[in-house]
């Protein structure tokens, strides 16, 4: 079965690799925190000493790290992964990272033979446990292909956005509408708390009507209204506040060269960065609630 390299075993990539073992993939991982690589190696998966070792014999790299700098600086460079991969190597990128980033390794891989995929992901820590991620694929067709059988290992909706970086333009559109979502639904919470609503009572009104959207049907800002969701839990889990800053930023710098308006990711941008000021850029991102509540 393929040999499969797994870097970044975070919030993501340690349920991702963890699904990968299950499906039966033989696994070397590889994070700079070592407790996350003993645990998987704990599961079944080899532990590598760094990312080069983790892809000495692989087939397929597979990486899920925080932002562009640490995908740059994984692959490119005289003592980037690239510099070491065998042609016909296959590298499924997931990290959220901007486009042009996205690019700039594509353009890397293809010089060395290495067919990659920028593929990041939507559907949270749970989604990622469950195995259920949507991945928005950008690169060539026939790369997706080879790729499909252990992208369904980890997830659902496997969509081929367009070619190199679509998958990251697909990826900052859709979390610029969660994050607007996200806050308008953090500021109605505490609007109807404030004016004698149950949080409980009003959170399933507005899913059940217009209102509803996926932060009221799957992860509610206002703590203990839904047992499973970050807010429930201090804010803990989940995806970082300052992940969200650094997805809004990405969707600011790809509408600045396309030259389009984006007011609402503009103000969304505004307002995590007033959180990331305040100390909770690594709560989870529905922390935002707590801008509305006194
Ligand atoms: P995280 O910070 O929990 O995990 C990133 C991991 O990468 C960390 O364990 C870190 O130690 C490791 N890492 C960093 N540099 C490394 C290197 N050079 N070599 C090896 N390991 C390295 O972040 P996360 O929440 O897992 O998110 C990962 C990516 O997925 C981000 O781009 C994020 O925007 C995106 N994303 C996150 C979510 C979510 O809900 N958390 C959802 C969709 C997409």
């Amino acid at each position: 079965m393929t040999q499969i390299a797994f870097i970044g075993l975070g919030h993501m990539g340690l349920p991702m690799a963890r699904n990968l073992l299950k499906a039966g993939y033989p696994l070397k991982v590889f994070d700079l925190v070592r407790s996350a690589v003993d645990t998987l190696a704990g599961e079944g998966a080899v532990a590598a000493e760094s990312a080069a070792d983790a892809s000495d014999q692989a087939q397929v790299v597979i990486s899920m790290l925080p932002a562009s700098r640490h995908v740059e600086g994984l692959y490119l460079g005289e003592e980037g992964l690239l510099a070491r991969l065998p042609a016909g190597t296959l590298v499924i990128e997931c990290s959220t990272i901007a486009p042009e980033s996205a690019r700039k390794v594509h353009a890397a891989a293809r010089e060395r033979g290495v067919a990659l995929l920028d593929a990041p992901v939507s559907g949270g820590t749970a989604g990622a446990a469950a195995g259920t991620l949507t991945f928005m694929v950008g690169g060539e067709a026939q790369a997706l292909e080879k790729a499909r059988p252990i992208l369904t290992a980890m997830g659902r909706n496997i969509f081929h956005a367009g070619p190199d970086g679509a998958g990251q333009v697909a990826k900052v559109c859709n979390n610029q509408v969660l994050a607007v979502q996200m806050i308008a639904t953090a500021e109605a919470m505490a609007l109807g708390v404030a004016n004698g609503l149950e949080p409980a009572v009003l959170a399933e009104i507005m899913r059940q009507s217009s209102g509803g959207n996926w932060t009221l049907e799957k992860y509610n800002p206002w703590p203990g209204v839904m047992e499973s969701a970050p807010a429930s839990k201090g804010y803990s889990g989940g995806f970082m506040a300052e992940l969200m800053a650094k997805d809004l930023g990405l969707a600011q710098e790809t509408a600045s060269h396309s030259g389009n308006s984006t007011p609402m990711g503009a103000l969304a941008l505004q307002l995590y960065r007033l959180l990331l000021k305040q100390g909770k850029g690594k709560q989870d991102f529905s922390v935002v609630q707590q801008l509305f509540v006194e």
